[in-house]
């Protein structure tokens, strides 16, 4: 017999737990299925457990490398199993009071991998699941590059830092090679660096962070990262890895010049594919684009009426994001066009900053340059050293740089790109910012807290007009 529901949502991450919720407000029943452990991603082995350890790892880099003269460095004891324990238990607690805690009453969780049957129906561990409505949340998964002797090597992906799944990684490797240069990449590289792994990153194109961001983010960080002794290493197209006793080789093209690398443990970093062609999506004829994903409109509907997506899944559609706040803002509008049968709310995709959380951490909101012109825009943008800012001097920590892309006839500030301490939580002025469509002006106009990171955003806004290397303390 199957069981009826107003909405089956394929997937238990927070786009699923989003739209449940919403369904549950709206007083209908909804059905989310999980094939790993519930919660998805980000609380099981994306943004929660990478923050907790890389946070751990900067504690002991300070305490070696403290900034400060007169503050001697000193050598923190690392006991590895006692800090992966803290992590799944910090994980275990939020997934019990954040998720598993949710699901009852009108919100059920079917366990077992879930497909298609037909464009209602739907199966997960064996029971059929029937839904007016549809909800396609199936997140994504590291993408395996199809390289030489690659499935011959037992490599590693971002599922390295799960808890109760035998890939998770409870040893520290003495060396590790990772191959990818985007932000899983250099958050992790970083992380294990510090921790005392050996670390090499192999990046094919021809900087870090090669899309969707100011190549100056890139370029910072790559200095940034050999400053602290990680090696980086652009133009390297591995082409073949193999196992030699207890190491990895892999075998690589830089620049054109055959090389080796070596090491006891290689992580793969090559970017995350939608989870689209595991669920039979063809049986309910949903269209699909080239990159795998879910093809929707701006209600997240799809080209069958009652079968909605949102999160990861989606990539790129509408101008969207593989980030947690994207999926649960549109996971909540999905199962609100679905079933509220009141008038249709639309996604808003156009701001939506990111931060990667390396140290310093790098934060940016809005279009690059590059996107600005082609979108038709004359620019004024302008690059401003850390060094410039007073708090970054006063807490002996100027690395770094802030970016302000601003259309040259309006002055509507269209981007900011940030590396520098605390740029995380700068970047929420920015965004506040271009969610109100502000210009140069309005950041300057703004009383900003003296020393605030924040006032690198005044400063760049100000060097519109002015040269902010002649101005008093307060960037007035
Ligand atoms: C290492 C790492 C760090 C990250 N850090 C951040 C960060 O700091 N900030 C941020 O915003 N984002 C971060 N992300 C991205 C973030 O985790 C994802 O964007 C987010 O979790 C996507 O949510 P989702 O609900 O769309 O998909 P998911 O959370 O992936 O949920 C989808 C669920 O569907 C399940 N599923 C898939 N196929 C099936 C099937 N056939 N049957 C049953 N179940 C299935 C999966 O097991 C999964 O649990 C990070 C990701 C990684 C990997």
């Amino acid at each position: 017999m199957a069981e009826q529901f107003d909405l089956v949502i394929l997937g238990s991450g927070s786009t699923a737990f989003a739209a449940a919720l919403t369904a549950q407000e709206l007083g209908k029943t909804a059905v989310m299925t999980e094939a790993r452990i519930v919660g998805g991603t980000c609380v099981n082995r994306g943004c929660l457990p990478s923050k907790n350890l890389i946070e751990a790892a900067r504690l002991l880099h300070d305490a070696r490398h403290p900034r400060y003269p007169g503050l001697t460095p000193c050598e923190m004891a690392v006991d590895v199993q006692t800090l992966v324990a803290q992590k799944d238990e910090v994980i275990h607690d939020y997934r019990a009071n954040k998720y598993a805690s949710l699901v009852g009453g009108q919100i059920h969780l079917e366990h077992g991998r879930v497909q298609f049957v037909d464009a209602h129906t739907l199966e997960a561990g064996g029971t059929r699941l029937v839904g007016q409505h549809i909800l396609i949340a199936t997140g994504s998964r590291p993408v395996i590059p199809d390289i030489d002797g690659l499935q011959d090597v037992p490599y590693l992906t971002s599922d390295l830092l799960t808890s109760d799944e035998p890939v998770e990684l409870k040893d520290l490797p003495r060396s590790l090679l990772i191959m990818g240069g985007g932000y899983i990449a250099l958050e992790l590289g970083q992380m294990f660096h510090r921790f005392g792994t050996e670390v090499t990153i192999l990046e094919r194109s021809a900087q870090l962070l090669a899309h969707g961001y100011e190549p100056e983010v890139g370029l910072t960080l790559a200095e940034i990262f050999a400053d602290e002794g990680i090696r980086v290493l652009t133009h390297a197209t591995v082409a073949q890895v193999r196992q030699d006793r207890e190491e990895v080789v892999a075998s690589a093209r830089v620049r054109r010049q055959a090389q080796e690398f070596r090491a006891e443990r290689i992580l793969i970093a090559t970017g995350r594919r939608p989870n689209t062609d595991t669920i039979a999506i063809e049986r309910a004829g949903i269209s699909v684009n080239a990159q795998g994903e879910v093809e929707v409109d701006a209600f997240l509907r799809t080209n069958v009426s009652h079968i909605f997506a949102a999160g990861d899944v989606i990539g790129r559609e509408t101008g969207s994001q593989m980030a947690t706040p994207v999926g649960s803002r549109d996971g909540g509008i999905a199962a609100h066009n679905a079933l509220a049968g009141g008038p249709l709310r639309r996604v808003d995709h156009r701001v939506i900053p990111r931060v990667i959380f390396t140290d310093p951490q790098a934060a940016v909101v809005g279009l690059t340059e590059e996107a600005a012109v082609a979108a038709g825009h004359r620019c004024w943008c302008n690059t401003l050293p850390m060094s410039l800012v007073p708090r970054a001097g006063a807490i002996c920590n100027t690395q770094g740089f802030v970016k302000m892309v601003a259309d040259a006839n309006t002055h509507e500030v269209l981007g900011v790109f940030m590396v520098g301490e605390s740029a995380g939580e700068v970047i929420h002025e920015a965004a506040m910012a271009l969610h109100f469509r502000a210009r140069l002006q309005d950041f300057i106009d703004l009383l900003h807290v003296y020393p605030t990171m924040a006032e690198a955003l005044k400063l760049a806004a100000l060097s519109r007009f002015k040269d902010p290397r002649k101005l008093s303390c307060c960037a007035e």
